[in-house]
């Protein structure tokens, strides 16, 4: 039985992270970008619904199985849909306010400090040339990498597992930040959630 892919609850208030993103910005990205990509992805699978009796993440591992017709379209639109998922569980308010347990002490270990780690992260986020995305990563040898990949390309397509991301699309940031993405980069880190990122981490190391 396949079934479409729909768009997730947010799972709390659009105003919830005002401290960092405000509302509207929350509210439209939410409900008119990532629901596009739902959308676009549904429409691009008709050709090929087998594609529905698979995760969106199952989809992006395997990315090179997709028929090359709609490939560049699952690329980006699968990609949308999986990036912004993971994106709002990460940034469900409450939680620990800074790594902890095994995940800081791998942290730790592959940078030094959670300080050179934040810049580290800060930078791929404020270099990332155009549209894309930050992110933390655990890679094929389960080890902790720090990258940015470039419009909606996931670090699934590579076999890597994010477990922290960052969307730096200006359509994220630019109602509130315009062109200080720097500053908004800034502000997410008061904004989320490491249990969520913590139990990324340790259901895929
Ligand atoms: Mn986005």
């Amino acid at each position: 039985m396949s079934e479409k892919f729909v768009l997730p609850q947010l799972g709390f208030a659009f105003d919830a992270l005002e401290a960092a993103i405000d509302a509207q910005t929350m509210e439209i990205h939410h409900g008119k970008h990532h629901a596009a990509y739902v959308n676009n992805l549904n429409t691009a699978l008709e050709s090929a619904p087998t594609f529905f009796n698979h995760s969106v993440e199952e989809i992006m591992r395997n990315i090179n199985d997709v028929p090359e017709g709609i490939r560049t379209a699952v690329r980006n639109n699968g990609g949308g849909h999986a990036n912004h998922s993971l994106f709002w569980q990460l940034l469900k308010p409450g939680g620990k306010q800074a790594p902890f347990g095994n995940l800081e002490k791998d942290l730790l270990s592959v940078f030094g400090s959670l300080d050179n780690f934040t810049d580290i992260f800060s930078k791929a986020a404020a270099t990332r040339f155009g549209s894309g995305w930050a992110w933390l990563v655990l890679d094929e040898s389960k080890k902790l990498q720090v990258y940015s990949t470039a419009n909606q390309d996931s670090p699934l397509m590579q076999g890597h597992t994010p477990v922290l991301g960052l969307d730096v699309w200006e359509h994220a940031y630019y109602l509130r930040y315009q062109n200080r993405r720097p500053d908004y980069v800034k502000a997410f880190w008061s904004v989320i959630n490491w249990n969520v990122v913590n139990d990324f981490y340790t259901a895929n190391k």
